[in-house]
C-alpha cells in the first residue's frame, strides 16, 4: 500500500495489480464521499458494494481520507456529488466543495482527532482539531477551517 497525507483513489493506494473496475469504483465511491445507497442505488451485492465497504473500513479506521461533506454557506440541506462536483438541491448551488472538506479521522489516545490534507503534525499544522466523539471532532474542525 502506498499511503500519503491527502485524499487518494484506489488506484493511487494499491496500484492496478487485480485492478477491478466495479470494485475500484466503489472504493472510490466511499473515498468522494457518496453513500452506500449513493453508489449501489437499488442493487447490493457485488463488487462495487465491497469495494464500498474496504473503503469505509479504512476510513473507520483512521488509514486513508474522505470526502466529508460539511455544511456549506450557512446551509444544512444534503449535499451530493453531481457531475465531479458537490451541489444541493436545497439552496440550489453547486461546487460547493471546501479543499478542506478532504479529511481523515483517527482516535489519538483517548480523542478523536480530524486533519486536513497536507497535516505533518500538530506544531507545524493548523488544519486539524481534536473532540471527545467524532462527531465533536467534526464540529471543532467544521468550527475552525469554515
Ligand atoms: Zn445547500
Amino acid at each position: 500500500m502506498n499511503i500519503k497525507n491527502k485524499l487518494q483513489t484506489y488506484q493511487d493506494i494499491f496500484g492496478t495489480d487485480n485492478w477491478n473496475a466495479h470494485f475500484s469504483s466503489g472504493f472510490n465511491s466511499r473515498v468522494f464521499g457518496s453513500t452506500l445507497v449513493q453508489t449501489v442505488p437499488g442493487y447490493y451485492g457485488g463488487h462495487r458494494q465491497e469495494g464500498w465497504w474496504l473503503a469505509d473500513e479504512m476510513i473507520r479506521k483512521g488509514q486513508i481520507y474522505c470526502t466529508e461533506p460539511f455544511p456549506h454557506n450557512g446551509c444544512h440541506g444534503l449535499a451530493f456529488t453531481y457531475g465531479g462536483t458537490w451541489a444541493c438541491n436545497q439552496c440550489n448551488r453547486d461546487h460547493i466543495e471546501k479543499p478542506w472538506w478532504n479529511i481523515k479521522v483517527f482516535k489519538d489516545g483517548g480523542q478523536f482527532c480530524v486533519v486536513g490534507e497536507g497535516f505533518t503534525d500538530l506544531q507545524e499544522s493548523d488544519n486539524f482539531a481534536f473532540g471527545s466523539t467524532k462527531e465533536e471532532a467534526l464540529t471543532a474542525y467544521f468550527a475552525k477551517m469554515a
